[in-house]
């Protein structure tokens, strides 16, 4: 088994990398796009047919604020570019989910072994050492 302070200095490596590569992300977007068909109200027009789907789609981005959904309008020629926004801040969940649960073993290898709790952590101190005294 390996000493808990090798684990660490991974540990730590891996949450620089999620970080660095959150730091890094594109601009990105929460919601859901969803095509909506309409059906115009015309007897004649096709749309009218119980097995015709109605005029469509456009676009609308959801998503769901102060438990209230709001939807925005997505302009056809901007439907692929909002979709790879949306694909991104799927991806910044993952790599969060992830440096959540790196962070979490962390805390808790120090937890077991107090010796490696070197850094005390300066509200604010943007990393810079705690004066103990
Ligand atoms: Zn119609």
């Amino acid at each position: 088994m390996r000493p808990d302070s090798t684990t660490l200095v991974e540990l730590e490596q891996e949450r620089e990398r999620l970080k660095r590569e959150i730091s890094e992300l594109p601009d990105m977007r929460q919601g859901s796009l969803t095509p909506v068909y309409r059906k115009c109200g015309k007897p004649s027009c096709h749309c009218a047919r119980d097995e015709d789907p109605g005029h469509g789609p456009v676009y609308l981005l959801t998503r769901s604020v102060n438990k209230k959904t709001i939807a925005r309008n997505i302009p056809p020629q901007a439907v692929e570019t909002v979709r790879e926004h949306v694909a991104i801040f799927h991806h910044y969940q993952e790599l969060s989910r992830k440096l959540v649960e790196v962070s979490i073993q962390i805390c808790d290898l120090k937890l077991k072994n107090p010796a490696l709790q070197l850094n005390p952590w300066v509200p604010g101190g943007s990393g810079k050492f705690a004066s103990v005294w």
